[in-house]
């Protein structure tokens, strides 16, 4: 057989001595010593010299937002900021600009230690511009009075059930927005009408015009095109609206989704039956291309950072206090059993131990109700897990979906306020990658894009080096093999496409990445490793000996 592509001079995982992959067509057909390779190059094909280079599985992301990534690569990042002062350096050049000036991922350290910002803060700094500032997690932002102003909320709002728009002593809010439903109503004021988010709130836009449909279109592509440059084949979109889900399928039909996308339909305890019903429906929407849906997706709580996280126990400081449930527990249990009972596959973001339990307590009640299937229902993020609940997730099949760029501590994350939140008493409980792969259950790795950044060399090193906060607290840290898995079977797993991709073996899909540099640096301080080459289903999407001419 001739290949299309073979990939010669390469370095495997599992052989030593170089390595040749050929691809015909959107399949891998063959792997082996380089110097077995002679046979499948014929005039037609392109023959890529990896100089070394390794090549491996593609990467899936399995916790993306897409729209809301593509949207902030067109933000300010401020992700490296932890003083008023560099706060100030970085929006000087921006302050006198004209509509809402939006940035992202920052720290809750932003102005410094021990310091919450607050509108009278950012005053300061942007006086009269409307300034946005989201949190790195992307549940709290911060506004300037202008934003407020011009918002209408600085008098305050309801915001709806789990979310708040702080207010202050004075009868004004601080400037503080927790939770989505608070955040949007500033961010609706931003270039893009603030539609990247509205997808993770479970909420639809108003009226779209054709010029707001085609950026946002851009925005999702651009997000695209960012996945291949980082090597990532596969992503797990989480904030599907019918919005969206129309953007995506029209872009799937036209050929313009070069990578693969899941969208989780996003399910709220605020919407109605019928609303529901009609997301549930969307979600039963066959594949187009590269694009496909069976998921939904709900909330049992939010983060730590804004006490919103469930949890089993009482937050320290505050008796009697363990944040709240996003869902009752009946209403959980019946939204799981229907959509279990249609065959879709359920992600519940579950960040405290408490909402962990309530989760599987819903994915127990669709078992118990429509009996044992290969269900493969998915937690996000688990951040903290009571040791009772560890043996359910392997016990139900349920896939923990984890970003190893999430612990205070990581990727540069400062580790307070969130580790004080959580109380040392149970840092042995957070983020259990280790107890959780050893258990038996599937571990599936992502990065939550743009609440993190979307390298999965920074995610894949995060999870090899984390430090534990404090003597006695488990070493959760997991070895090469173990994150590659989860960075790309699992990941597939999680998709139901295990026999597809995820793994760099002849009849899989052929998603591939070379990447340059040393895969042990993975476990040092400084990653030396760069993606240089992206292929998915055959295409190569990066390449960047292209991109450097
Ligand atoms: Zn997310």
């Amino acid at each position: 057989m001739l290949a299309d592509i073979l990939i010669r001079n390469a370095r495997g995982l599992d052989r030593s001595g170089p390595v040749a992959v050929g691809v015909a067509g959107a399949q891998i057909v063959w792997v082996g010593a380089d110097e077995d390779a002679a046979t499948l190059v014929g005039n037609e094909t392109r023959v890529i010299d990896a100089e070394g280079a390794w090549v491996l599985p593609g990467f899936c992301d399995s916790h993306i937002h897409l729209f809301a990534g593509g949207a902030s690569l067109a933000q300010l990042n401020l992700g490296a900021i932890h003083s008023s002062d560099a706060l100030a350096q970085a929006l000087a050049p921006h302050a006198r600009g004209e509509g809402l000036l939006c940035c992202y991922a920052a720290n809750y350290d932003l102005l410094g230690p021990g310091t919450r910002p607050d509108r009278a803060a950012l005053d300061q700094i942007v006086p009269d511009r409307p300034l946005y500032i989201a949190a790195t997690d992307y549940h709290c932002a911060w506004a300037n009075t202008a934003a407020l102003a011009a918002a209408g909320i600085l008098h305050g709002a309801d915001a709806g059930p789990g979310a708040e728009v702080v207010m202050g002593r004075d009868g004004l809010a601080t400037g503080e927005l927790r939770e989505f439903a608070a955040m949007a109503l500033v961010k609706r004021l931003s270039a893009t009408g603030g539609r990247e988010d509205l997808g993770i709130a479970g909420a639809e836009p108003s009226v779209v015009s054709v010029e707001e449909r085609t950026r946002d279109k851009t925005a999702i592509a651009a997000a695209l095109a960012e996945c291949a440059r980082n090597g990532i084949t596969a992503v797990a979109n989480m904030d599907g609206n019918l919005y969206q889900a129309d953007l995506l399928e029209e872009m799937a039909e036209a050929g313009e989704l070069p990578i693969r996308v899941s969208l989780a339909m996003t399910l709220t305890a605020a919407q109605s039956d019928d609303e529901r019903r009609a997301l549930m429906n969307r979600a039963m929407h066959p594949a187009r291309g590269h694009l496909r849906f069976g998921r939904v997706k709900m909330f049992m709580d939010g983060v730590f950072d804004t006490w919103t996280a469930f949890r089993t126990d009482d937050y320290p400081g505050r008796p009697g206090f363990r944040g709240e449930p996003l869902f009752p527990p009946d209403l959980f249990a019946a939204i799981c059993v229907e959509a279990d009972r249609r065959g879709l596959q359920i992600a519940t973001h579950a960040v405290g131990d408490g909402a962990v339990r309530a989760v599987l307590d819903g994915y127990a009640a669709a078992r118990a109700a429509n009996g044992p299937r290969d269900s493969r229902h998915r937690i996000e993020h688990i951040d903290m897990l009571h040791s009772d609940d560890l043996p359910r997730i392997a016990a139900l099949g349920v896939v923990a979906s984890m970003q190893p760029v999430h612990p205070p501590g990581s990727s540069g994350l400062p580790l307070e306020p969130t580790i004080s939140i959580m109380g040392p008493e149970r840092w042995r409980d957070t983020f259990p990658w280790r107890a959780i792969a050893d258990s038996g259950a599937t571990l599936a790795f992502g990065t939550d894009w743009p609440v993190s950044p979307l390298s999965p060399v920074n995610a894949i090193n995060s999870a090899m080096i984390r430090r534990a906060w404090a003597a006695g607290v488990p070493d959760q840290r997991l070895t090469l093999a173990e994150v590659l898995t989860a960075y790309a079977f699992g990941g597939a797993h999680a998709g139901f496409e295990e026999n597809l991709r995820g793994r760099l073996s002849p009849g899989c899909a052929a998603d591939l990445v070379l990447m340059k540099g040393e895969l042990q640096t993975l476990s040092g301080p400084v990653p030396d490793l760069t993606v240089s080459l992206t292929i998915c289903d055959g295409r190569v999407l990066f390449d960047v000996a292209v991109s450097q001419t």
